[in-house]
């Protein structure tokens, strides 16, 4: 095990595995077992007397489930950590453990649009009431506040503006109002490489481990990280919700959290290349991104993050067909959704996640036609500059 005071990358390569596999293995194994048994009836009795404590059934965690939750846990500056079977299933399980009818939750009104959903419709119809605000006005935040109050929960960066919540500024409300709500963040765009929202006064942490953390766009899984009896609490309601992630996902996130650092570092630095690039062009009319010091949150960012991430949102001076061609006609990107793997992506957010509505509701909504959202893998840099460039000319 790496010492207490080991560095992330240290932390990423080395945390949670046990010093000692079967066989000397240097990997932890998939145990692709669904169900483990007693030796008799003796060891039976004294593990539901919590003594030693060991595995039981799939539903209630696996070795190799276990071995990357103490790595996040690790990397998260956390008491414990729980993964899920999809980003959902953590965000949706967590909230379901932390509210109870009649209690109130504030959520950021540009949170991820499922987490929205979560709240308003399905928490709405258990008598639990939501109130959407600025991600960045604490004031605003301060008058949604109810005595029922239970949970503030926001994003940083959000999606697809890239706004940074200030957590320590969160914390310092709810300490001057005497307020007892918990602070959950979706730190799913900055990781843990970015941000540490823990260690600012956050509560609870999730993330849709289906991005940067599993990197690779390769699997679906979630996490939430914090004190080790709230963790607790909620792995007790998983079990009766069933949101799990199989041994298989597990294996393929533990292997993929050893390179965290490394492909986090690598994707702030390209991304803020491009940023700048484009900010450069004429054919683009504004790039958001946190890094720059044109972006709201900029402030905040440098302020509270080791780096700003690997997802730019721009708009380009062209309607909605003008933007397609620019998209069509990058070369390396892949049209679609997600972020946070190797393989970077693009998308226009007007016919990805809006497509249903009209130019004026989207814009209504702050959802311009022009504009793209640019998830930025771990290609050579030139290569994706040369390429965005290209596409702008068929604008
Ligand atoms: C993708 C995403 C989610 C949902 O995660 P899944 O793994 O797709 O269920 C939640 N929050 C944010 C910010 C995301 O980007």
């Amino acid at each position: 095990m790496p010492p207490d005071d080991a560095g992330i990358d240290t932390l990423a390569v080395h945390a949670g595995t046990r010093d000692e596999q079967p066989e000397g293995a240097v990997t932890v194994p998939i145990y692709q077992s669904s169900t483990y048994t007693f030796r008799d009836t003796a060891e039976l009795r004294a593990h539901f007397a919590g003594e030693p404590h060991r595995m039981e059934y799939g539903r209630y965690g696996n070795p190799t489930q276990r071995a990357c939750e103490r790595k996040l846990a690790a990397l998260e500056g956390a008491g414990g950590a729980l993964l899920f079977g999809s980003g959902m299933a953590a965000i949706t399980t967590t909230l379901m453990a932390l509210v109870r009818q009649g209690q109130h939750v504030i959520l950021a009104g540009d949170c991820y649009r499922r987490t929205r959903q979560f709240c308003q419709s399905v928490l709405g119809r258990f008598g639990v009431q939501s109130t959407l605000t600025d991600n960045n006005d604490l004031q605003a935040i301060e008058s949604a506040l109810q005595k029922n109050t239970r949970v503030i929960i926001t994003e940083s960066p959000t999606n697809p503006y890239l706004n940074c919540v200030d957590v320590a500024a969160l914390e310092a409300l709810r300490a001057r109002v005497a307020a007892r709500f918990k602070i959950l963040i979706d730190a799913t765009f900055a990781t843990p490489i970015n941000l540490r929202p823990l260690a600012l006064g956050a509560d609870l942490v999730v993330h849709s481990a289906t991005k940067y953390l599993g990197g690779h766009n390769d699997l679906l899984a979630g996490v939430v990280a914090g004190p080790a009896p709230m963790i607790d609490a909620i792995r007790d309601l998983q079990g009766v919700l069933g949101g799990v992630i199989d041994p298989h996902a597990a294996y393929l996130l533990l292997r993929g959290l050893k390179t965290l650092p490394l492909r986090v570092r690598r994707q702030n630095e390209s991304a803020l290349a491009l940023a700048r690039t484009l900010s450069a062009r004429p054919e683009v009319d504004r790039v958001y991104y946190p890094g720059l010091p044109s972006h709201p949150s900029h402030a905040i960012a440098r302020e509270t993050m080791s780096g700003f991430g690997g997802v730019v949102s721009f708009t380009l001076k062209a309607d909605l067909e003008g933007t397609s061609r620019f998209i069509d006609a990058t070369r390396i990107f892949g049209i679609g959704p997600s972020l946070g793997g190797v393989e970077s992506l693009i998308e226009q957010v007007a016919v990805m996640s809006y497509v249903e509505l009209s130019t004026e509701q989207r814009q209504a909504i702050g959802i311009s036609d022009s504009l793209v959202r640019m998830a930025v893998g771990l290609e050579s840099v030139e290569d994706l500059e040369r390429d965005l460039l290209d596409a702008l000319g068929a604008v």
